[in-house]
């Protein structure tokens, strides 16, 4: 069993269904704030069919979308959260204890659940969560902030129709999650790390969800950033690029060297995006 930091029976406080570019940032303010988070995707985050990601903060040369959602899910990771690669087939329950059925066959339970599922919505069906049609997609209504219009389910990122650009993605995950902290009424200021006395030297607490360090330890949490920063960057990703599955014989777009020496085209399977 989890220990989970709200008053529950559940193996987990949230459940993040999918683990794209919005739900992996949700994971992350989720467990940051320490709440026992479980983040089940099918690893298919359709940024993966980008060929260069060109306008997210912080890459001025932009950044292999592949890898960065491998540091996405490295993030959520090291902050805590735990990862599975599966499906989430549905999920039943209410606030508190909500079931989900996972496609290997398991249930996990939760708390709270933080759909993040471009473009799958029928597994909350059964919980009656309002959606949008439009045409061959399905958005998850939002009540104001991440919320849905069933208590202690949230959406983030695309699937609640937000702009299809990865930087509102991860602003919207970050907000459902602080949302879902704020309704949970897990003690909450900022999620900040600031220098030692930040707070303290004005005669403050250092306020839930902020962190004060110490000259040493941000230089040690510097030089890990640097050590990690440089593997990453140390040479080309291995995955292969993606393409809309239309286009190739591959159900999941994938492109070869072939394809380009071909001209490509000629595929069978149909896609969205
Ligand atoms: C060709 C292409 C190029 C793009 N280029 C750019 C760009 O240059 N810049 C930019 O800002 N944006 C770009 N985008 C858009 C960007 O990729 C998306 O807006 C962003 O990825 C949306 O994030 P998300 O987390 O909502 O969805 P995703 O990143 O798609 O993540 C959703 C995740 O949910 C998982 N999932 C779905 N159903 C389930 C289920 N039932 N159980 C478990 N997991 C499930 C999926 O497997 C997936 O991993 C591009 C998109 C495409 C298609």
């Amino acid at each position: 069993m989890t220990d989970t930091t709200l008053d529950t029976d559940a193996d987990y406080d949230a459940l993040v269904v999918g683990g794209g570019v919005a739900g992996l940032t949700a994971a992350t303010f989720l467990a940051r704030a320490d709440l026992a988070t479980l983040v089940v995707d099918g690893d298919e985050s359709i940024l993966r069919r980008n060929a260069h990601l060109e306008n997210v903060p912080g890459f001025p040369a932009g950044v292999n979308p592949r890898l960065f959602a491998d540091m996405l899910r490295e993030q959520a990771e090291r902050n805590g959260a735990e990862t599975r690669t599966e499906l989430v087939e549905g999920v039943t329950g209410e606030a508190g204890s909500f079931t989900a059925a996972v496609n290997d066959g398991a249930a996990v339970t939760a708390a709270r659940v933080v759909a993040a599922s471009w473009s799958d919505l029928d597994y909350l069906d059964g919980l009656g969560v309002e959606a949008r049609d439009a045409g061959s997609k399905r958005y998850a209504e939002e009540h104001a902030l991440g919320r849905t219009s069933v208590d202690g389910v949230y959406a983030a990122g695309r699937i609640a129709e937000r702009y299809h650009q990865a930087v509102v993605a991860a602003g919207h995950g970050a907000e459902a999650a602080i949302t879902l902290l704020h309704d949970a009424e897990v003690p909450f200021y900022h999620d900040w790390v600031v220098p030692e006395g930040y707070f303290t030297d004005r005669g403050r607490e250092v306020p839930p969800g902020c962190e004060e360090i110490t000259a040493a330890e941000r230089e040690r949490r510097a030089a890990e950033s640097r050590e990690t920063m440089r593997a990453y960057f140390d040479g080309e990703h291995p995955d292969r690029q993606r393409t809309h599955p239309s286009l190739v014989d591959d159900d999941l777009g994938r492109v070869d060297d072939e394809w380009y020496d071909d001209g490509g085209g000629g595929g069978t399977v149909d896609g969205d995006d």
